[in-house]
């Protein structure tokens, strides 16, 4: 199955090379990872778990190692409150506030500034910056608060609804149709 997600995310990184030459430049300043931050309860697909296991797993000990406190801290913030992983699937939005603003927010495989799987990351890191649609039906744009200011009604949005509903079948397909909280899953693939 990791086939054909290395199929998708081919796409997926052509499609965002296009949109970056049509429109003359990478969208993101060199120094800017706001969007690694607030992420650390954000849902990630089995599919994409997969994926990122073995960049983790290529990562030195020491380097794991300090993603690994990272979640914990993450987790203990949030079953502080009460939370548990579950919980935290379930609530989206309102598990992030929990952690908003916060160092637990940040994602735990952000390591000075940098993303440390940089070539394993999710789906939505690879496309966040760009105008993506969120919706099959609609043309329901979403993009970084930052980028494009001017230009997103030039643009072709990225299909970001067709991306995820393929991660979705190629985790049912894995007989896997689950999404774990970013914290819980790095815990998980750093500890298993
Ligand atoms: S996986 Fe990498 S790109 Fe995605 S939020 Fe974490 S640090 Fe940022
Ligand atoms: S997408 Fe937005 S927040 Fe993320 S690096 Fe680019 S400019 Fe910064």
């Amino acid at each position: 199955m990791i086939v054909q997600y290395f199929h998708l995310i081919k796409e997926i990184d052509c499609q965002v090379q296009a949109l970056q030459q049509q429109s003359g430049e990478h969208p993101c300043p060199t120094d800017c990872y706001d969007c690694c931050r607030n992420t650390a309860t954000m849902a990630i697909s089995a599919v994409e778990a997969q994926h990122l296991s073995i960049g983790l797993k290529r990562l030195p000990r020491t380097t794991q190692q300090y993603i690994l406190e990272k979640a914990k801290r993450t987790i203990a913030k949030v079953e502080q409150k009460g939370y548990s992983e579950q919980r935290v699937l379930e609530a989206g939005i309102e598990a992030t506030k929990l952690v908003k603003g916060k160092k637990e927010g940040d994602c735990p495989m952000l390591v000075g500034g940098v993303c440390s799987v940089y070539d394993y990351r999710p789906v939505i890191c690879r496309v966040w910056g760009y105008p993506i649609n969120n919706s099959d039906g609609s043309q329901n744009i979403a993009c970084c608060q930052k980028t494009f200011i001017s230009q997103r009604s030039d643009l072709q949005p990225l299909p970001y609804a067709r991306y995820w509903s393929g991660c979705k079948q190629q985790s049912i397909d894995l007989d896997f149709n689950h999404r774990t909280p970013n914290c819980y899953l790095v815990r998980h693939l750093l500890t298993s």
